[in-house]
């Protein structure tokens, strides 16, 4: 493998693989991934060494193994993003895996842990401290929070919980989401403010939070507008859109249909998943004219921010356990076409 050209700046392909458990350790599994973190590659074996089943291996434009760093992964892969959002791009992170390994921990990390904060409490202090910074711009941040659950939209900051959002087009400016809240922040205790607010409201409206997170998608806004005077005079601005999005978990839905539980939500889910996986090889692909956007809500509300000018990152995580080999497998396939 690795005869792919290497993937454009536009679009990032990142593999993460979490530590062993603890159960996993008690269980004796062994661990069936491995990395080379210079050659940005990722081998796989079968938990039972046969013929058929021969060890497979994937390049990515990095790979972080179980040692890896959060800040690591923040300045080699994410902080270009930001650096581009304050320049007046679109970008979008993507985590993208199964539940369990490590989207979440990637994507908010323990805030509480100086050494576990993850990508969202670093990218605040970058975006600030830009700020602070510089000289002779006006900037303007402001928050979003919404979760896709069954294809529904959520406003995760508003007080009518229950209401469900539509998605709406725009002929000058593209789609939107009628009537969603944002909140201008001027600091980071600010905008940590508006995290909390929302994943307080995910926790309290959910009975079942486990199952919940892994079913739905979530996505952090964060528009930054500058404003400059340029050297004509007039005042400039430009905007940046960035999209934080914690995707729900990647894992095949088959075994809990079978138990009678909810093969529609089920379906759904894998539809939104299907539908970026699909937007995001015909991207790469170059050659379609057709990018199918329409095809899922998350794709949809995410079209100005992934392909044309936009920057897109996706972390794709993994658990190193070989009880999982079919599920990392896959998840390591579905990075693989999206470079
Ligand atoms: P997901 O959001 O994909 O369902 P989580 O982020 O909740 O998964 O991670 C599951 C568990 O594994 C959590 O307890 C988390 O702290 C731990 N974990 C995940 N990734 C790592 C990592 N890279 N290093 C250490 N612990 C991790
Ligand atoms: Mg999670």
């Amino acid at each position: 493998m690795g005869s792919k050209p290497k993937s454009s700046e536009a679009l990032k392909v990142v593999v993460r693989c979490r530590p062993m458990n603890r159960k996993e350790e008690a269980a004796g599994y062994d661990s069936i991934v491995s990395m080379d973190v210079k050659l940005g590659q990722v081998t796989i074996r079968h938990p039972r060494a046969n013929p058929v089943e021969l060890p497979k291996t994937f390049t990515f434009d990095a790979v972080y193994d179980a040692n890896s760093k959060q800040a690591d992964l923040y300045d080699e892969t994410v902080r270009p993003l930001i650096d581009s959002v304050l320049q007046g791009f679109n970008g979008t992170l993507f985590a993208y895996g199964q539940t369990g390994t490590g989207k979440t921990y990637t994507m908010q990390g323990v805030w509480a842990e100086l050494e576990k904060r993850g990508v969202i409490p670093f990218t605040f202090d970058h975006i600030f401290t830009h700020i602070s910074r510089s000289q002779n711009q006006q900037f303007l941040v402001r928050a979003s929070y919404l979760e896709i659950y069954q294809e529904e939209i959520r406003d995760l900051l508003s007080k009518d919980q229950n209401k469900k959002l539509e998605l709406k087009e725009n002929p000058e400016t593209g789609v939107y989401i009628k009537d969603l809240s944002s909140f201008v922040t001027k600091n980071v205790k600010e905008i940590e403010h508006v995290m909390n607010l929302g994943n307080q409201a995910r926790s309290v409206a959910c009975t079942n939070m486990n199952e919940h997170s892994s079913r739905s998608h979530t996505i952090f806004v964060i528009t930054i507008e500058c404003s400059e005077l340029g050297v004509d005079g007039e005042e400039h601005i430009r905007v940046g859109k960035l999209n934080l999005v914690d995707l729900a978990g990647s894992e095949r839905q088959s075994k809990t249909a079978a138990n009678g539980e909810r093969p529609k939500e089920a379906s759904k889910i894998n539809l939104s998943l299907s539908a970026l996986g699909n937007v995001i090889s015909s991207l790469v692909d170059g050659r379609s004219t057709h990018i199918p956007y329409r095809d899922s809500k998350l794709t949809r509300l995410l079209q100005d921010s992934l392909g044309g000018n936009a920057k897109t990152i996706m972390v794709a995580t993994l658990g190193p356990a070989s009880h999982h080999y079919d599920e990392t497998l896959s998840t390591l396939r579905f990075a693989n076409r999206a470079k």
